[in-house]
């Protein structure tokens, strides 16, 4: 079944998603900051294609094509990650440092954590996987209300961490 893993948990697979046409390969993250697309429904939807400046995503004809990468024009600027009304795009760069990964996405919650703060990494399933420092969090007026975040993390867990865990709300009272 197409996409069984997405169906059945409310998350693709690592499988299902190196199944898409967006989806980086090892090499690709040898790059440096890449943009990562985990967009796997063909949905009438094309403003990461309209936002990226280099022409590095394309979607084309019909607009419910998958979303396919030219990771080579790809620079890693995150204009596309706000751009995206499915919070379906992160940048992640392998190449951060000899143990450590970066990785910068979306976040629309409160409270927001603070530079520096440490943070408990999340896997697609929501699960808890390792702990990470936040190095930047920004809050561009041409991201329109969707907060930037990026956080340094233990490199051997690349493949899983897409976000954080949330802060607790009792946070924003006090
Ligand atoms: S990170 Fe920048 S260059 Fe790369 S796809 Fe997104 S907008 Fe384009
Ligand atoms: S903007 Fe997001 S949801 Fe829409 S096609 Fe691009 S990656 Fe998929």
């Amino acid at each position: 079944m197409k996409h069984e893993t997405l169906k059945t948990t409310g998350a693709p697979s690592l499988e299902e998603l190196r199944a898409t046409p967006a989806f980086p390969t090892r090499e690709d993250f040898l790059r440096g900051p890449i943009a990562v697309i985990e967009c796997v429904e063909e949905i009438p939807c094309n403003p990461c294609e309209t936002a990226c400046p280099k022409g590095a995503i394309k979607v084309g004809q019909p607009i419910t094509n998958l979303p396919i990468m030219d990771f080579r024009l790809c620079t890693g600027c995150g204009r596309c990650i706000a751009a995206c009304p499915g919070l379906a795009i992160y940048i992640k760069d392998y190449t951060y440092s000899e143990d450590e990964a970066l990785i910068t996405f979306p976040f629309e919650y409160l409270p927001l954590p603070q530079k520096n703060e440490n943070v408990t990494l999340v896997n697609r399933m929501g699960e808890a996987i390792c702990q990470g420092k936040v190095k930047t969090v920004i809050n561009a007026k041409i991201n329109d209300c969707t907060t930037l975040i990026s956080v340094i993390f233990p490199k051997v867990y690349f493949d899983d961490v897409v976000s954080i865990q949330r802060l607790p709300v009792e946070e924003i009272c006090h």
